[in-house]
């Protein structure tokens, strides 16, 4: 039995950020882990060139504050995506090139279609207040409609509304038909609006910290040292007058509170006595996560890059269905990231090993030529089939879960406290409000504690 002042379930950013300002602030505190590394989504890995793979979340935009002060924190700097050259849009087999966010390439019927919707998309995000979605005026109608419903309503064009489905549902890793659009709203306005949602440079995929995602989140790890218990997944939460038992493989700690920041889509693996209440038992029950696998395919050389392309490319339906350039700072080697989502994520997975690797190697040919085909390495990693995750990148709310259990998000529940990068209501589903959330959930924590002892 360990006795601290406060458990932190999760070593993803939320659970690491939380336990972190916890012991800046002189709490004693267990983050209890179930796997055998921190970072949870994401998941950097190191090769015997010193180069670096982030086989999960990896990029930093604009307006993530909390994440670029980490880094200032831990003296990790950032470097820029790469966007010399053309992206790329492969169309019922026609390719596009552009440049910048929107191909503007294509018919001026799908462009036109294209601009309107991204701007209707835009009111429509600042009606909807961040703290409170469900409060929007529109809240019930959004919420009775899915993604796929809106697109059919109000993007006429094939290419255009292909386009925006593959782009918006594949951030919810689902069918658009499996999404509320006012969680889509939601989420969008949680990073100021649809441009930075499905933008790279000066939005979502700006930036790369230099050596990856484990850059910040081992320092973060090394100050916490022997308060994380590795490989240690709980099991069950017991709260009475005093405090909480929290029960994992490896240990019990009796604390005062516990911080729960795991995925919502897994919450419910924990037993939790008393039982929750209803409307937060029912949120773990109905925020599923959605199908991702990300593929990091590495060559000698960016070959891309001299071709005039930028690495970036969406083909809808392709299995290879985006790519983006992943190189690290130095640019070499080249590694080109290919991110399968949704339906196609999980037929790609009913492929066998060589057969997957085919499939891709053979899309890449088609649209960035021979040497695609022929890479030194092809590191795959699957999130829908890692159990602490339960799939990625972010649980989300499939019509009706906001408006009738939204309200319990970040409700604490007793001695419960909730983080997680869903509980946020700024950059919710980034890394950036993961780290948003453990700040929040530390504050609230040593707020309650402080007017306890008062
Ligand atoms: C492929 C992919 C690409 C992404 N790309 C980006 C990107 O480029 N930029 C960006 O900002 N975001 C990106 N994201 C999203 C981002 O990774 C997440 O928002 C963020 O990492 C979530 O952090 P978290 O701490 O909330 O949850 P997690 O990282 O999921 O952490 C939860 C932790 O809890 C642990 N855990 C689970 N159950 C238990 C238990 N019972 N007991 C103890 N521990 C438990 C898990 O092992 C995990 O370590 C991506 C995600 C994926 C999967």
């Amino acid at each position: 039995m360990n006795d601290v002042d406060v458990c932190v379930v999760g070593a993803g950013f939320a659970g690491l950020t939380a336990a972190l300002r916890l012991k800046q602030a002189g709490q004693a505190v267990t983050l209890l882990e179930a796997r055998d590394r921190v970072g949870g989504r994401t998941f950097t890995v190191e090769r015997d060139d010193g180069s670096w793979i982030d086989r999960g979340g990896a990029w930093v935009g604009p307006g993530q504050d909390r994440i670029y002060a980490l880094m200032k924190e831990f003296g990790v700097s950032t470097f820029k995506q790469y966007t010399g050259g053309d992206a790329m849009m492969v169309l019922d087999g026609k390719q596009y090139r552009y440049q910048g966010t929107v191909p503007w390439s294509m018919s001026p019927w799908a462009s036109l279609n294209l601009g309107a919707a991204m701007l209707e998309l835009s009111k429509m995000c600042k009606t909807v207040p961040l703290e409170a979605p469900w409060e929007a005026k529109r809240a019930a109608r959004w919420d009775r409609m899915t993604l796929a419903q809106w697109l059919r309503k109000n993007v006429m064009s094939k290419a255009a509304h292909d386009l925006l489905e593959t782009a918006i549902a594949g951030t919810y890793t689902s069918d658009a038909s499996e999404v509320s659009m006012l969680f889509v709203l939601y989420q969008m306005a949680s990073g100021g609006g649809p441009g930075f949602v499905l933008g790279g440079a000066g939005a979502a995929q700006d930036s790369r910290p230099v050596g990856g995602m484990g850059a910040i989140y081992r320092p973060m790890a090394a100050e916490l040292s022997e308060a994380i218990q590795l490989s240690a997944p709980v099991r069950s939460i017991t709260q009475d007058t005093h405090g909480v038992t929290v029960q994992s493989d490896r240990m019990t700690v009796r604390a005062r509170r516990v911080i729960v920041a795991v995925p919502l889509a897994i919450a419910s693996h924990i037993v939790y006595e008393p039982m929750l209440p209803t409307d937060r038992s029912f949120l773990h029950q109905r925020m599923p996560s959605g199908a991702i696998v990300k593929v990091s395919i590495v060559y000698d050389e960016p070959f891309w890059r001299a071709n005039g392309l930028s690495g970036q490319s969406a083909a809808p339906g392709s299995l290879a269905t985006v790519t983006i350039d992943g190189c690290p700072d130095t640019g070499t080697p080249g590694v080109l990231v290919v991110i399968i989502e949704g339906p196609i994520a999980r037929r790609y997975e009913r492929l066998d090993e060589a057969g997957r690797r085919q499939a891709v190697l053979d899309a890449l040919v088609e649209r960035f030529g021979a040497k695609a085909g022929k890479p030194v390495d092809y590191v795959e990693q699957n999130w829908s089939r890692e159990r602490h995750s339960g799939g990625g990148m972010i649980s989300h709310a499939p019509p009706g879960v906001l408006t009738q259990y939204g309200h319990a998000l970040r409700r604490p529940c007793g001695r419960i406290h909730w983080a997680g990068t869903e509980t946020s209501a700024t950059m919710c589903g980034w890394i950036d409000g993961a780290i948003r959330s453990g700040e929040r959930a530390a504050s609230e924590v040593m707020m309650i504690e402080t007017l306890t002892v008062a």
